[in-house]
């Protein structure tokens, strides 16, 4: 297993690799992997006493699947307020864990989040929306995921669904008891979650009972990673190789041609596993826009800054949150490097 720091660099990797693997995305693909993606802390500006683990993107690897950001907020006891703000080129995946969150967007969506329930909010063209705690100074635990939409989809109109209910499916054990996975988005073991997608892909949580060993079925087809929510678990291969224990707020990257890993936890535990056709445009990632290029970032920070209409208003009179400053050099697309 190889293990990245927390800024996703890849030790002793030379840098000049990167275009020669990110072609190297046509069959066969990446091969299995086994590599540590370790969360950082990233606080959210202009929020005091606000922070989330980032464990996606990482410099050594933009996406799994199209999944290409992927932030846990909590669990802590605090105010959520996140006052209206753009997307442009993604999905946003709100996945609470503890607490209740009120979005609303300019779309004028306004829905009580629970845990248990999905929120994904299609940016397309452009969206804003807005996120609070129902409640002040309560426990707050969520996921927030991205993903990034395929070119011929991100050009298109927003859009926001909510998902109070979604599919579960048993997966099956060694000592023959069941794991209880729930299908959040794309597909898992045959089973599709009702949410709206735009790439091959699969975001599910499984809640891993104590002492058990979980049968995970993958498609060999996708990349995979496995993010460790709570608890314990150590992922094997179908030998029974051990491949990694991810701690908390880590992912353990699988590559793909695999057909199922096995997941081991001894007092139990809960993790989601991302996968996904692997992506073959490189994403320009920054703030909170997703393009293909340095100039889709510039359009959409001045289309915001300037409220030209690109982004409609979030009901509700809470102050926009503005763009902060383009940094001095040309964005340039994430390449992968594993
Ligand atoms: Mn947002």
């Amino acid at each position: 297993m190889t293990r990245l720091d927390a800024s996703g660099d890849v030790p002793g990797f030379t840098p000049g690799d990167a275009d020669a693997s990110a072609v190297a995305l046509d069959e066969p693909r990446i091969g299995p992997r086994s590599v540590m993606l370790e969360p950082r802390e990233v606080p959210l500006g202009g929020l005091r006493s606000m922070s989330v683990r980032r464990s996606l993107p990482q410099r050594s690897l933009p996406t799994i699947g199209h999944w290409c950001f992927v932030d846990r907020f909590g669990p802590q006891v605090t105010t959520m307020t996140v006052d209206p703000h753009p997307h442009i080129g993604l999905q946003t995946v709100t996945w609470p864990l503890s607490g209740e969150i009120r979005h609303r967007d300019s779309l004028e969506s306004d829905v009580v989040l629970k845990p248990g329930a999905l929120n994904l909010m299609t940016a397309g063209h452009g969206i804003a929306h807005s996120e609070h705690s129902v409640r002040p100074q309560t426990v707050m635990d969520a996921l927030q995921l991205w993903v990034a939409l395929p070119d011929d989809v991100r050009h298109g109109p927003p859009a926001f669904e909510s998902h109070p209910a979604l599919p579960s499916v048993e997966l099956a054990t060694v000592d023959g008891s069941r794991t209880h996975a729930t299908v959040v988005m794309g597909t898992l073991a045959g089973v599709a979650s009702p949410a709206t997608t735009h790439s091959p892909l699969v975001g599910a949580q499984i809640d891993l009972a104590a002492g058990s060993s979980t049968v995970l079925p993958l498609d060999p087809r996708w990349e995979h990673g496995v993010l460790a929510l709570d608890g314990d678990v150590t992922v094997a291969d179908a030998h029974g190789d051990q491949l990694g224990s991810p701690a908390r707020d880590a992912i353990l990257y699988l590559g793909d041609g695999r057909d199922e890993v096995r997941l081991d936890s001894e007092r139990g535990g809960r993790v989601f596993l991302l996968g996904g056709e692997p992506m073959r445009e490189s994403l320009a990632m920054w703030w909170n826009f997703v393009g293909r290029s340095h100039e889709d970032i510039v359009e959409a920070r001045r289309a915001w800054e300037d409220g030209d209409g690109r982004f409609a208003e979030v009901p509700g009179g809470r102050p926009r949150i503005p763009a902060p400053p383009l940094p001095h050099v040309r964005l340039t697309p994430r390449t992968r490097r594993l």
